[in-house]
């Protein structure tokens, strides 16, 4: 089973060991059947057991847990149903992808790498600026999201969503977008 809590918390830790993420920022999540489970809001990623994560049905609604989920969890919710083919999201704060999304006025980061054609098929659109947590950002987010079958998405001046049909997908997914992100800056100082 690839939605599993250890997985999950597993792939948490990686997201923030890799630097795309600082203290409890971000967030992630997988989808098993009818349920969704993800990250609590406000707890580290070093300091989260299996008992912290929260369960959701499709539509948001809490099943299980102590905690609340991650504040972004409307974008989970938006996005799972938007994409039958994401089984696994993540979500970061990664640096390149975020000075990209303020320097530039196109809308979209273009497939610079073959493993961004070949992992996240294709161009990565950039999302115009929406407040976090708010269901503008989810809604937004979604749409373009179901148009794209791409796995990666810039939120402007926020972040970067990788999505997958494994945790592992997702974060690689997130982290191909930062690569690609600093490898455009770096070329337009030419
Ligand atoms: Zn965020």
């Amino acid at each position: 089973m690839c939605c599993t809590s250890e997985k999950l918390i597993a792939t948490a830790r990686r997201m923030a060991e890799l630097g795309l993420v600082i203290g409890s920022f971000g967030n992630v999540s997988c989808r098993q059947d009818e349920i969704i489970l993800i990250t609590p809001t406000s707890l580290d990623y070093f300091q989260m057991k299996p008992e912290d994560l929260v369960t959701l049905d499709l539509f948001g609604k809490k099943l299980a847990g102590d905690r609340e989920p991650s504040s972004e969890f409307r974008l989970h919710v938006a996005i799972y149903a938007a994409r039958d083919d994401a089984q696994a999201i993540v979500h970061t704060h990664s640096t390149h992808a975020l000075a990209l999304s303020m320097s530039t006025s196109t809308n979209e980061l273009p497939a610079l790498t073959e493993e961004m054609e070949v992992l996240v098929k294709g161009p990565v659109p950039i999302a115009s600026y929406a407040p976090a947590g708010k269901q503008q950002l989810a809604d937004q987010a979604a749409q373009i999201l179901f148009k794209t079958p791409g796995k990666g998405l810039i939120l402007a001046r926020h972040g970067v969503v990788g999505l997958g049909n494994t945790l592992e997908e997702a974060l690689l997914a997130c982290q191909l977008v930062e690569k690609a992100a600093q490898i455009q800056l770096l070329a337009q100082r030419r």
